[in-house]
């Protein structure tokens, strides 16, 4: 997607801090972190939300999880993380390309879930 800000990451057009990188899955720091560890797991594919995962995409949706998993112990999340997806506008989803939010480092309390 041309205008995507995350495809430009994932085609190395724009900079990013990354962390990870496969031939499916990319995961770098998120820009204004809301917490002492906070980075973006991001399937290559441009989905543009949770609401459009299918039998053609599921592949590269459940190798973000592997990649948190692989991540979590490389980032010695060993006290904890929490990993937040929005979906759509309600949810506050600001880049329409499906990425999952890892968030650690200190108590993230008990709000909303
Ligand atoms: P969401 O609001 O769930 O769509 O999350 C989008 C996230 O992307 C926000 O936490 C932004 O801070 C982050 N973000 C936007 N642009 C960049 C960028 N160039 N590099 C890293 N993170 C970014």
């Amino acid at each position: 997607m041309e205008d995507c800000i995350f495809c430009k990451i994932i085609s190395g057009d724009i900079p990013s801090d990354k962390i990870y990188e496969d031939d499916k899955v990319i995961a770098f720091r998120d820009i204004h972190p809301q917490a002492p560890v906070h980075f973006l797991v991001v399937p290559k594919t441009h989905v543009k939300s949770a609401a459009e995962i299918t039998a053609e995409n599921s592949d590269e949706v459940a190798r973000c999880f592997e990649v948190i998993s692989k991540l979590a112990k490389q980032e010695k999340l060993g006290d904890g993380f929490r990993v937040i997806n929005n979906c759509g506008e309600n949810a506050g989803q600001t880049v329409p390309h499906i990425h999952f939010h890892v968030l650690a480092g200190r108590a993230l309390g008990g709000t909303l879930v």
